[in-house]
């Protein structure tokens, strides 16, 4: 064992992969790095991301605490470059708020998108936001969510509402949606007869 007993927990180590500028400047990662782009090391045993080092060397901590306000706990880079260590762009955040960042920024995986889930584009137009009373995180801010216009409309007009204020399905969506199931039902039991395809009792004669 090479590294036994966090003797690989080497500041001198992980600098010596780091391209050290400015102090305003980004500090980019040189040694290996995820799939997502965050640079990588062996440390304390198990491999840590580089900028989670650099948060711990520069705070003088061990280790990361595991969770804040019961959320996992990431740290977040002001300057969106994930190769960069600077400890000047790094900060301790959760993971929702580094996703609320994110979504914040249009760099959420979600939003590098160039069409809604039925191939509608997000264009200025078709995008709507909506902010539901149940999208409350637990420090009060609002979670806005974005919806396909398209989409939104396409779903309004299979429904219909009461007097007394109830939603319902049309008629016109039941059968679409009917026939979709028939459909879906033949494809995955070939052999299975619907009902109406059945053959009739023959009636028996007296
Ligand atoms: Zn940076
Ligand atoms: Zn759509």
């Amino acid at each position: 064992m090479p590294w036994a007993n966090g003797a690989d927990k080497n500041p001198g180590r992980f600098w010596s992969k780091v391209e050290v500028l400015g102090a305003d400047e980004c500090w980019p990662w040189t040694a290996s790095s995820s799939n997502k782009g965050y640079g990588k090391l062996w440390w304390g045993g198990k491999c840590e991301g580089a900028h989670r080092i650099s948060y711990m060397l520069e705070h003088s901590l061990d280790e990361l605490p595991k969770k804040m306000d019961d959320s996992r706990v990431d740290i977040m880079h002001s300057c969106d470059n994930v190769k960069c260590v600077n400890p000047a762009h790094l900060s301790l955040g959760t993971a929702m708020l580094n996703q609320r960042d994110k979504t914040a920024k249009g760099r959420h995986h979600m939003h590098q998108r160039k069409t809604c889930k039925y191939g509608h584009e997000w264009t200025d137009e078709n995008t709507g936001f909506m902010a539901p009373p149940s999208m409350k995180a637990k420090d009060g801010k609002q979670w806005v969510s974005r919806y396909c216009k398209t989409c939104h409309s396409k779903r309004g007009k299979n429904y219909y509402y009461t007097v007394d204020g109830k939603r319902r399905q049309t008629d016109e969506y039941k059968k679409r949606k009917n026939a979709r199931r028939r459909e879906l039902y033949a494809e995955r039991n070939p052999n299975a007869k619907l009902r109406g395809e059945m053959p009739r009792k023959p009636k028996e004669s007296k």
